[in-house]
C-alpha cells in the first residue's frame, strides 16, 4: 500500500494507466472508499461526505498539482436524469461537475440539492462553463 502511494507520488501518469479501481481512505471524513458499489468505474469523490480532491484539470487526466479540497457545493440533473455533484475547490477555486456514484450518501444529495442555487459561490458564468463543457 506504502508503495503504491509512493509510486503515485512520483509517477503523475500512474492514473491514465491505472483507472480508479482502487480503494483509498477519504481525506476529508476518513471513509474507506472502494471502487466497487460505484456503478462506474469513476469513483472521484467520497460517497460518505461527497469531498473530492482536485486531482485533474481536465476530467481523468490527473494533471493538476493543486490537490486541494473539492467541497461539494451542489447537485444538479443532467438533460439524461443523471445527477451530478459540483465541487469547488477550496484552495483555487475551479469548479467542476461530477456524476454521482450508485452508492453516494442519499441524506448528503438531498441536502445539498436543498440548498439555494443562487449563492454567490457559483456565478452564472460558471455555471455556463460547466454546463458547456460537461454536456459537450
Ligand atoms: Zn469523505
Ligand atoms: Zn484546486
Amino acid at each position: 500500500m506504502n508503495r503504491e502511494n509512493k509510486k503515485r507520488k512520483y509517477d503523475r501518469r500512474y492514473f491514465r494507466t491505472h483507472p480508479c479501481t482502487d480503494a483509498f481512505t477519504c481525506k476529508v471524513c476518513g471513509w474507506p472508499v472502494v471502487s466497487t458499489g460505484a456503478g462506474s468505474s469513476h469513483r472521484n469523490h467520497c460517497p460518505n461526505c461527497l469531498y473530492s480532491i482536485h486531482l485533474d484539470n481536465s476530467p481523468g487526466d490527473r494533471e493538476s498539482g493543486c490537490h486541494g479540497r473539492m467541497e461539494p457545493i451542489g447537485v444538479w440533473v443532467r438533460k439524461n436524469g443523471e445527477w451530478a455533484v459540483i465541487h469547488r475547490c477550496t484552495v483555487c477555486g475551479k469548479i467542476s461537475s461530477n456524476r454521482t456514484a450508485a452508492d453516494d450518501n442519499p441524506m448528503k444529495l438531498m441536502a445539498l440539492a436543498m440548498r439555494p442555487f443562487g449563492s454567490p459561490a457559483i456565478s452564472q458564468k460558471n455555471i455556463k462553463n460547466m454546463t458547456i463543457t460537461m454536456e459537450g
